[in-house]
This record gives structure tokens, C-alpha cells and sequence, in this order.
């Protein structure tokens, strides 16, 4: 057990998942959130509810960006989740400098803090983009990640780098997890299956980016989780760590059957308006989860119909 484990970005949609599973499973969490206004406060507020007074959580808002607000933790943590950012491509390419700050620069404030505070273990959500419009497939950690394709994608890349000098300038164990389209319960609502559903059930029409030929290997959260935890197992038990992982499900979707699927489950006919694709989105993800397998004990195991469902039945019961 550690001693105590730092989530930043607690009250967005992986975060408080990933705290309340911990809390389950018996940790000391500490929350950081400054319910960044990409999306709307009292969504966060919500996710947090679950779990805000639990005895074992503490949670300030604040930017973790900011040294001051990092200082306030009354429990200094062995381990810090950092899964705070600026997500999302599009909005990068409209306000790269946000996305410079928010993520590289915050990062590099909770490197600096956890290195004066003598706090080791690292963990940090990265993410697919990093792999660009690469050729081979499916994408393995050891493939050359130098053309990443957005501001947002570049962020994630520079902090696996960041990450990286200072784990060899001081012996900080870091886990790069590279995230794959997440989704399910209280997935963001800027994020292609939360925005459809929402479509459908209004009888409003979608919108498809391309052809609808472009793939995403959607991963339920369930499944991100599980990850991050065996990558919490992984680093806790070991010395001189530095890896990078992919957390995917190992099964492209194209778009346009990911819109058959929802439509089929919520027995709708969607209306499809075809627009250009937009610069910035990757055609595929894909990801090799071998090394998660090996070092992690990663299975992903939702099923895509199973997640959509679960979603689904959330959103329901939501609005
Ligand atoms: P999210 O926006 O729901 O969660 C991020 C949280 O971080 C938000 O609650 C936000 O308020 C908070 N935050 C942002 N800037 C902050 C700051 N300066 N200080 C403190 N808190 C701050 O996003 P998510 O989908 O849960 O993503 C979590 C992480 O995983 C992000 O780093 C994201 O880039 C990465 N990721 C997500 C996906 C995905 O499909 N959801 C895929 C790849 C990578």
C-alpha cells in the first residue's frame, strides 16, 4: 500500500473514476482539480459526489500548475497520478499557447515539486496522439513518436520527454501511460460518442469528419482504470523505472460503425451530415497492448456494445 497517492485532475472523467476505485481498494487519495472551464463545473461537481467526503480523500481546487496551491496538501503523497491537462485536439489548434501552458508547464510544476519534495513514483496520462499519422500498426511503444500531428498531441509528446530527463537527472520512476479514446460513464461531452448520443436522443443530425472511414480504439474507462492500477502496482514494487504504455483495447472501430452501433442500441435511424475532415485528427489508433500485458497484467475486457450501453444508461439516467 502507498502511503498516500496524488490524482491531479480528480473531478474530470478518468479522474474521479480512478479515485473512487482507489478509495475502494483501501488507498490514501488526495484530489487536485480547478475545474478548468473546457467543460462545465457542476459536471465535475457531479462526478466528485460519489466520493467528496470520503474519510480517505482530501481535495483541493486549485491549479496544479501553481506551487502554492501543491504546497497546501496537508499528506505528502508517494505517488502522484498526474492526469491534469487541457484535453482535447481541436480546441489546440485553436489556442496552442493555453495548451503549452496548462500542459508543459504544469507538468514541469509538479516535476519540480515532487523532485524538492522527495516524491519518486510518476505516473502521467499521455495519450495516442503521440503516434501521429503513423504507417505501421498497430502502434508499439518502441516506434519513433517525432510527428505528432497537434498542439495538443505535441504537449503530450514534450511531457514523455520532460518526464524522462528527469528521471535520469533525478531517479524520479515514471510511468508514461498512453491513453486510448476513453469512454463510458461520464465520458467529457466534447468527445465523439458523449456528442452522438446526445445527438440522436434530441433527433438532431451528427455530424462525421471524412467518410466515417476513420478508426479509434475505443477504450472503456473500466478498463483505463485497471491499467493505471496495475501501472501503480508496477512502479510501487520497483527502483530505476522509465517506461511508456500503451492502455488501448487493441480493436480499431471505424467511425461509421461506431454510429451503427449506437444507433442500433438506441433503436434510431441517425441523420449523418458528411463534413471535411479536419487537420489535426489522426486517421487511426491502434494500439499493440503487448507490453501492458506484460508488465502491467492489463486485459482490457468491455466489449464495445457493453460500454456503449453503459453509457448509454447513464446519460439516460443524467438528463
Ligand atoms: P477531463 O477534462 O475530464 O479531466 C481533466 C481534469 O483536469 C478536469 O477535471 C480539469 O478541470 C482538470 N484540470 C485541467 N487543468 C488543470 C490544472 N491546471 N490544475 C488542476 N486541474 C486541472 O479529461 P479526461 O478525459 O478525464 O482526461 C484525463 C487525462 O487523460 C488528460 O491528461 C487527457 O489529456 C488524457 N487523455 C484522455 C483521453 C480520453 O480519451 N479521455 C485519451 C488520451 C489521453
Amino acid at each position: 500500500m502507498n502511503k498516500g497517492i496524488l490524482v491531479t485532475g480528480a473531478a474530470g472523467f478518468i479522474g474521479s473514476h480512478l479515485c473512487e476505485s482507489l478509495l475502494t481498494q483501501g488507498h490514501q487519495v488526495s484530489g487536485i482539480d480547478n475545474f478548468d472551464p473546457f467543460y462545465d463545473r457542476s459536471i465535475k461537481e457531479t462526478n466528485l459526489a460519489g466520493f467528496i467526503g470520503h474519510p480517505s480523500f482530501d481535495f483541493i481546487e486549485g491549479d496544479a500548475g501553481d506551487r502554492n496551491v501543491l504546497e497546501k496538501m496537508e499528506r505528502k503523497p508517494s505517488v502522484v497520478i498526474h492526469l491534469a491537462a487541457k484535453a482535447g485536439v481541436q480546441p489546440s489548434l485553436k489556442d496552442p499557447s493555453a495548451y503549452i501552458r496548462s500542459n508543459i508547464l504544469m507538468t514541469n510544476t509538479v516535476l519540480e515539486w515532487m523532485r524538492e519534495q522527495g516524491i519518486r513514483k510518476l505516473l502521467f496520462a499521455s495519450s495516442s496522439s503521440v503516434y501521429g499519422n503513423m504507417e505501421e500498426m498497430p502502434f508499439r511503444e518502441d516506434q519513433l513518436v517525432d510527428f505528432p500531428v497537434s498542439p495538443y498531441a505535441f504537449t503530450k509528446r514534450s511531457c514523455e520527454l520532460m518526464n524522462y530527463t528527469y528521471h535520469q537527472l533525478y531517479k524520479l520512476d515514471v510511468v508514461n501511460l498512453r491513453f486510448f479514446t476513453v469512454y463510458g460513464e461520464r465520458q467529457r461531452p466534447d468527445l465523439a460518442i458523449h456528442k452522438f448520443v446526445d445527438k440522436i436522443l434530441r433527433e438532431q443530425a451528427i455530424q462525421l469528419y471524412g467518410n466515417g472511414d476513420t478508426s479509434r480504439d475505443y477504450t472503456y474507462w473500466k478498463d483505463t482504470v485497471g491499467g493505471i492500477e496495475g501501472a501503480l502496482k508496477y512502479i510501487t514494487g520497483r527502483e530505476n523505472v522509465f517506461e511508456s504504455i500503451n492502455l488501448g483495447n487493441n480493436s480499431p472501430v471505424k467511425l461509421i460503425e461506431l454510429v451503427r452501433e449506437i444507433a442500433s442500441l438506441l433503436k434510431v435511424e441517425p441523420e449523418i451530415v458528411y463534413e471535411d475532415k479536419k487537420q489535426g485528427d489522426v486517421d487511426i489508433t491502434y494500439a499493440d497492448i503487448g507490453k501492458a500485458q506484460r508488465l502491467l497484467g492489463y486485459r482490457p475486457a468491455t466489449g464495445l456494445a457493453e460500454g456503449l450501453q453503459n453509457f448509454i444508461t447513464w446519460f439516460r439516467a443524467k438528463t
